[in-house]
């Protein structure tokens, strides 16, 4: 969660740099451009059309890059999981980033403590919390998966597991994250509940490839000045993400405490199989929470993204503010999620 303006304007601008570099290669076309990749974007979030994989759709603006990532081994014909870890490793290490990976502000002890899940069509997960040291936590996430019998592992035991799998120990504490933490402990001010509008910036990503086969990831630094141990939803299966093959996949960004609560990702994948799109599937999910949370809701953040097996996607959120990038037929694009309440 990016509680820090100029921390955003610093991903704006990478991501316009990277849209430039994309121009050049003349294959990238923006939200609004009148282009047949947008129409057929289009018809496949109205379920219209049935999208050819590959298809990768991930979180926030910095999805742009993260997904251009995924693309390069998606169209190799690569596993989706690997697609997926692949991709969300450029914003893990980017240290400009402070939502994820290194550069993440810390907690409010000046920790900086990660989350990460994996997910593959299989019902295969794995997850790290609260994990200190590691760069890339989504990688050591898919080693928990495949290397242990179990889905997750926490703190000092998930570090330990790491380090055995022989990730580098690093102090993620970047200088800028450091100076903006000593300026927030001068009034220690802390809101669980932070202004909606300066976003919310976990990364998670949804990939089909050419096998049309799905996996997912999830990866934060979570909330800014949390309390030591914090987790949110974003390593927690079914709420920051979720993935069935036979449906479809989901993951989350916004206010972790309100995803656990209803179980997000999880009831947007259980939505689409009860028969909704990817797009109306979110949008009930959030419309649920509404209704269920009401006073408690506002002033709060949740946004859904979703992408069923054919590889139509969806994406709803409760305030303003979200945006996705998409990349289908070689184009790559950000879009602006529809949302239910105005500011
Ligand atoms: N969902 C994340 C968390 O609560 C934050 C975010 O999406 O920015 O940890």
């Amino acid at each position: 969660m990016c509680i820090n303006p100029s921390a955003r304007r610093v991903n704006l601008e990478k991501t316009n740099n990277f849209v430039r570099m994309l121009s050049r290669k003349d294959f990238l076309k923006l939200t609004g451009a009148v282009s047949l990749a947008g129409m057929l974007g289009e018809a496949r979030s109205q379920g219209k059309l049935k999208t050819k994989a590959p298809v990768v759709v991930s979180t926030w603006d910095f999805g742009l890059e993260a997904n251009a990532a995924a693309w390069e081994l998606l169209v190799k014909g690569g596993y989706s999981l690997d697609a997926v870890v692949a991709g969300v490793a450029i914003p893990e290490k980017d240290p400009a980033i402070n939502t994820v990976g290194l550069g993440g502000f810390p907690d409010r002890d000046g920790r900086v403590t990660l989350d990460a899940c994996v997910m593959d069509e299989q019902l295969n997960c794995g997850s790290v919390a609260c994990l200190e040291h590691i760069m890339h936590p989504a990688a050591v996430a898919k080693q928990v998966m495949e290397k242990t019998p179990h889905v997750m592992l926490t703190g000092e035991g998930a570090l330990k597991f790491a380090l055995e799998q022989g990730f580098k120990k690093e102090n993620l504490l970047t200088a800028q994250a450091e100076a903006a933490w000593k300026e927030w402990l001068k009034k220690s001010e802390y809101s669980p509940s932070p202004n909606w509008e300066l976003n919310h910036d976990t990364i998670g990503m949804l990939a089909l490839d050419r096998q049309n086969r799905l996996s997912g990831v999830c990866t934060t630094s979570g909330m800014a000045w949390k309390m030591h141990g914090r987790v949110g939803d974003s390593p927690i299966i079914g709420a920051g993400l979720y993935v069935d093959g036979e449906v479809g996949g989901a993951t989350c960004s916004g206010l972790g405490e309100e995803m656990i609560r209803i179980a997000a990702s999880h009831s947007v994948v259980e939505a689409m199989r009860s028969g909704k799109s990817a797009q109306s599937a979110c949008e009930a999910v959030i419309k649920r929470y509404y209704r269920r949370r009401g006073e408690a809701a506002k002033g709060k953040q949740v946004c859904l993204l979703a992408m069923d097996k054919n590889g139509n996607v969806g994406a709803y959120s409760l305030m303003p503010g979200f945006v996705y990038a998409l990349t289908c037929n070689g184009v790559h694009e950000i879009r602006k999620a529809a949302y239910l309440l105005d500011a």
